[in-house]
């Protein structure tokens, strides 16, 4: 049976530490950090996430400053938020709620955050820089790190380790497969036009899981010992539960568990990290 790898317990570690340091940050420099955050219109599941991460930054001693925006905002309003937060002492990071309004470019939006205040490090040259051997991006984004603390944490060595990432999307697949190269791993990617998918993810010590495909990953894709992270969020039906419904990732969790030598519960694996990731990187950029 694999080791649950418990990302609750690792992201309350993580946070006590944040809360420490900021303390120190306020008592030694008289610095509070700051985050800003950005909501255009009105998804109530980009609310719900903007308050989760504002009310996580004011439990470690950050302030947040909340700024919403009418689905009708143009992108050059939206740019113009961007651009006077950018220029705020008081604010050490800036994040942009995705997806933003169809219609609206990301690129041009994510790219008006300065390098030094992207904290979910979605700066087209902060992913790029994920890719440079040698150098370190000022900021990488927070699930893909949030992966990379799971495995540090509980212990597993990345260096030498064949590592399979399945999913290849700029906000998770891409930047945790760099990540893992940088950190001298081999790594493969997959995706939806992989072949033989199962003989690929067979190879992998480390095995990533981020496509949005509930319980995809069944116990004869996986390596007898693996470690699997599975990142991904799938609601799916279920009538013993009262709401009719419960989430899963992208891993056939029960069938995994059996084979692998470590695995990532969902919920309650990568999740809680990625706030967490948030807040280091928040505190990062008012330390520096
Ligand atoms: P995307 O839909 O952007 O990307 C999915 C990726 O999976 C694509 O690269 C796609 O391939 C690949 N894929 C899809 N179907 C298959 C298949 N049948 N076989 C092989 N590859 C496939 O998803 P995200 O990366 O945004 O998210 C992935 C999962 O992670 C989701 O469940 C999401 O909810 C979850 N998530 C969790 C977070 C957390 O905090 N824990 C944060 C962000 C996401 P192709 O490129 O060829 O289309």
């Amino acid at each position: 049976m694999a080791t649950i790898i418990d990302g609750n317990a690792i992201a309350a570690a993580v946070r006590a530490e944040i809360k420490e340091r900021v303390a120190i940050l306020k008592a030694t420099r008289g610095i509070v950090p700051g985050l800003a955050t950005v909501l255009v219109g009105d998804d109530p599941a980009s609310a719900v996430y903007v308050r989760n991460k504002r009310k996580a930054c004011e439990e470690v001693g950050m302030t947040s400053f909340g700024y919403t925006l009418p689905a009708t905002a143009s992108e050059a309003e939206v740019l113009a938020l961007v651009q006077s937060l950018a220029a705020r002492a008081d604010v050490h990071g800036i994040l942009t709620q995705l997806p933003l309004p169809r219609g609206m470019r990301e690129d041009a939006v994510l790219g008006a955050i300065p390098l030094a205040k992207d904290v979910d490090g979605f700066h087209p040259s902060n992913l790029g820089m994920l890719g440079l051997k040698n150098k370190r991006a000022a900021f990488a984004p927070c699930t893909p790190q949030g992966c990379i603390e799971l495995l540090t944490r509980t212990g597993v060595t990345i260096a030498g380790k064949r590592a399979v990432v399945l999913g290849r999307s700029a906000i998770v697949g891409l930047p945790v497969g760099l990540m893992l190269l940088a950190r001298d791993a081999t790594v493969t990617y997959c995706h939806s036009r992989t072949v033989d998918l199962p003989a690929v993810t067979r190879e992998a010590d480390i095995l990533i899981a981020a496509i949005g495909k509930p319980r995809f990953v069944t116990a004869d894709m996986v390596k007898p010992g693996a470690v699997v992270i599975d990142v991904g969020i799938n609601r799916i039906d279920d009538p013993t539960r009262k709401s009719g419904s419960r989430l899963v990732g992208d891993v056939d969790f029960e069938a995994v568990e059996k084979v692998a030598g470590a695995i990532t519960p969902v919920p309650g694996g990568v999740g809680p990290m990625t706030i967490a990731m948030l807040l280091q990187n928040t505190l990062k950029a008012a330390e520096a």
